[in-house]
């Protein structure tokens, strides 16, 4: 069977990461190792032979200068965000919310006008643009085939991948922008401080650059090491960014937490002086303190890891014991992580469920024999239990579980392993 999502092989190999990822410092300090992690978007159609599939590692690393934490390693962007990377972001209702949300909110930081230009970086399907359309001018840009669909919105897009070149293509045919966003990439791009160079460089006088990263704050406190995976180069504090940004001359002038990916920061910089500091930028650092600027408080974030994965182990075994079935529910990045990490096999989940439309179907979730198939076989087989690998949105989830028919119990894998009626 061809395999579209197989089909694109990297052209250069993994970078080890010798020094800080975004303040060059060459002391490190190894914090919590995942072990060896397929990448999630090379995966095997069901009933295929095992064959030679590449893992690698995934191992998080402290820096004491700037307090950013990081992976170890940065695999090959072609291999982990192929063309035809399927991900799209309108399908999510919280990220369609989140993005209306933000659209209201910069306008009470800044002024936009109707000739001011928004560039957004990693526009996707134009899911955020599309709330700044019809009053601004917008412009996408983002390296998957999916910027067509924006494009047929009729959210000008380049399709390609935010470099330079591309940079100064913008300035020549459309002017500076007077906000520059990036949502849910900022932790993706490698050689950040090369990407923040050319978001100043885009950005016209009193500009403002908002990004939007997953918070290490939320990953720390409700323990969601499920969300490292090798897309995440970066995990960011207010602290670590505050370093970056005023590396180049930027200040953070307001700094939001916002829900998206079961907990998110959003962070407004400007060059400094532009914009008043509000008083969110101090008290979020404030809150940071304690939790994310010791490696021993990292330390015990990994001991409260390694007891979660016990826990759960020991939660399953007794389900297992009595011969019950278990079944997962949807199968997102975050899924192959929870899975590898904890050692949940075929032989303790019998089969991921995804709705129907979804391009994982018909496939194994990465580094396992565990199918994933269309969620009818839900309602249809009925297990004792359906364990939610999308736990961060439960409260969305069960209810709309039990409303389609399912009538077992659900498992929550994390913060705290634990069975739900
Ligand atoms: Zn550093």
């Amino acid at each position: 069977m061809a395999d579209a999502a197989n089909s694109v092989i990297g052209t250069r190999s993994s970078l080890v990461v010798e020094k800080c990822q975004v303040c060059g410092g060459p002391d490190l300090e190894p914090i919590l190792f995942l072990g060896y992690l397929p990448p999630v978007n090379r995966v095997n159609a069901i009933g295929e032979r095992p064959r030679e599939q590449t893992s690698y590692p995934a191992q998080l690393l402290y820096c004491p200068r700037c307090h950013l934490v990081q992976l170890g390693l940065v695999v090959d962007p072609q291999l982990l965000f192929p063309s035809e990377y399927p991900y799209t972001s309108s399908t999510t209702r919280i990220l369609r919310e989140n993005f209306a949300a933000l659209s209201r909110e910069c306008q009470t930081i800044l002024d936009l006008g109707p000739d001011d230009l928004v560039v957004d970086i990693g526009s996707n399907d134009g899911n955020l643009l599309s709330n700044f359309k019809d009053a601004h001018r917008v412009l996408g840009i983002t390296p998957e085939k999916i910027g067509e669909i924006a494009i047929k919105r009729g959210i000008p897009t380049i399709i390609d991948y935010f470099t330079p070149k591309v940079v100064d293509a913008v300035l020549a045919q459309h002017g500076h922008a007077k906000m520059v966003t990036a949502t849910n990439v900022f932790a993706h791009i490698e050689k950040v401080n090369d990407v923040v160079e050319q978001v100043i460089k885009l950005m016209a006088p009193g500009g403002v650059f908002v990004s939007e990263s997953h918070y290490l704050l939320s990953l720390i406190q409700t323990l969601q090491y499920d969300t490292i995976y090798h897309e995440h180069l970066r995990y960011y504090s207010l602290h670590s960014l505050k370093y970056l940004l005023e590396s180049h001359g930027l200040e953070i002038v307001n700094a939001v937490k916002i829900p998206t990916h079961g907990g998110s920061i959003r962070v407004y910089a400007a060059r400094s002086g532009d914009f008043p500091v509000r008083a969110s930028v101090k008290s979020l650092l404030d809150e940071e303190g304690p939790t994310v600027l010791s490696r021993e408080a990292l330390l015990k974030f990994r001991d409260r890891v390694v007891l979660s994965k016990l826990e759960l182990q020991s939660l399953l075994l007794g389900i297992k014991r009595r011969g019950h079935r278990i079944y997962g529910i949807s199968a997102p990045s975050r899924a192959s992580t929870l899975v590898n990490y904890t050692g949940i096999d075929e032989g303790i989940m019998d089969c991921i469920l995804e709705i129907k439309g979804s391009h994982k179907i018909g496939r194994y979730l990465p580094g396992t024999l565990i199918p994933v198939v269309e969620e009818t076989k839900l309602y249809e087989d009925q297990p004792e239990y359906a364990m939610l690998l999308s736990w961060h949105i439960a409260d969305e989830l069960v209810p709309k579980l039990k409303q389609k028919g399912f009538k077992g119990r659900f498992i929550m894998p994390l913060p705290e392993p634990a069975i739900i009626e």
